[in-house]
């Protein structure tokens, strides 16, 4: 598997990764309210239940309007207050792309990585080139007699083949969106309601809450990509070295987490740093180095309690194709969401 190079490492926020400081040393000594400055010396190891929202994390401009917090109900019933709150629909830390290669020697270096579940490539022209080999399918053939690649280069072409239905004529084609080809060549917000309070849910945890959760950058972390309805079209529906993508009706989204965009780091031995927060309330984490997987102890939805940190997630690898796998915690159950990737299905 070709190493992913992030082009975007933007040094920890110093005033955000205070914050996640302070919130984690009153989750860890508070077993009230962690919202306010505890002076109890109890070891008791980090709950669960005692870590806090808090939009101090997000970077500048993510959170698009005010947040507002207030009652509400979560999927498995339990009653909780959730903050509400606008995210911008595109990282406020970095440029989206480069995506598709467009011709059969563009190198990795100006374009962006493909997953399918099963592994991570870096979509350089040579991948493309080797489609029909690499999927044992002879119907791919997505470039000309000179070399050059089908990529969805017009507004037009981008929404006729990022749809569920691809247009027959952009089969064979890398799709890739631009910001200025969404509606009014603006980014489409999203409103959510994340539990201020994470509340662990009473049944088996959940694993299609919709959307996982919204990085720090203000992105929706979406569900996998359905891959087989892309490749089933035969185009590739290319992310950039970030995990993200356009498409027309949910914008920018991302699919993977490569350790781009804002993040806030504690510098705590063995961990990564925070990215974004699960639907659920959860903090998540970039994903754990294989090396360190044995002794993190991850349970069945990538996640575990620190004394540092409390319960948070760690991502999956990109390769997985879902930044997530199941969430612990009960969540805002919400209709459709921005999962659905160009070529694939709307949810
Ligand atoms: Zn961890
Ligand atoms: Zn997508």
């Amino acid at each position: 598997m070709p190493d992913i190079t992030p082009n975007t490492f933007p040094k920890s926020r110093v005033i955000g990764a205070t914050m996640l400081s302070l919130t984690v040393l009153f989750a860890g000594c508070s077993s009230s309210n962690s919202s306010s400055a505890s002076t109890s010396t109890s070891s008791k190891p980090a709950q669960q239940s005692q870590h806090v929202f808090e939009t101090a994390h997000f970077a500048d401009g993510a959170i698009v309007d005010g947040t507002k917090n207030a009652a509400c109900t979560l999927n498995d019933g339990a009653k909780a207050t959730c903050a509400t709150f606008t995210i911008a629909g595109y990282p406020t830390a970095y440029s989206t792309g480069p995506f598709c290669p467009t011709t059969i020697t563009t190198p990795a270096s100006e374009a962006g990585i493909w997953f399918d579940g099963n592994g991570t490539y870096d979509l350089t022209g040579e991948f493309i080139k080797n489609l029909a080999t690499f999927y044992n399918d002879n119907e791919w053939h997505m470039y000309d007699s000179k070399g050059n690649i089908n990529v969805t280069d017009t507004r037009e072409a981008f929404l006729g083949a990022a749809r569920p239905d691809v247009d027959p004529k952009y089969q064979n084609f890398c799709v890739e969106g631009r910001l200025a080809w969404l509606t009014n060549g603006e980014a489409i917000t999203k409103t959510v309601s994340i539990p201020t309070k994470p509340v662990l849910t009473s049944s088996s945890p959940s694993t299609n809450p919709g959307d996982w959760g919204v990085t720090l950058d203000g992105v929706v972390i979406a569900a996998s990509a359905p891959v087989s309805a892309i490749l089933g079209a035969h185009t590739i529906a290319s992310f950039d070295k970030c995990g993200g993508h356009f498409n027309n009706a949910e914008g920018y989204h991302m699919h993977a987490s490569t350790g781009c965009g804002t993040l806030d780091d504690d510098h705590i031995s063995g961990e990564t740093a925070m990215f974004g927060y699960a639907m659920d309330g959860f903090p998540i984490h970039l994903p754990l180095k294989a090396s360190k997987l044995k002794a993190a102890k991850l349970d069945e939805c990538g996640g575990h309690s620190t004394p540092g940190l409390g319960y948070h997630y760690h991502a999956n690898s990109p390769s997985k194709n879902s930044v997530l796998t199941c969430l612990k915690g009960q969540f805002v159950a919400v209709a459709g969401d921005r999962g659905g990737p160009p070529g694939g299905p709307p949810r």
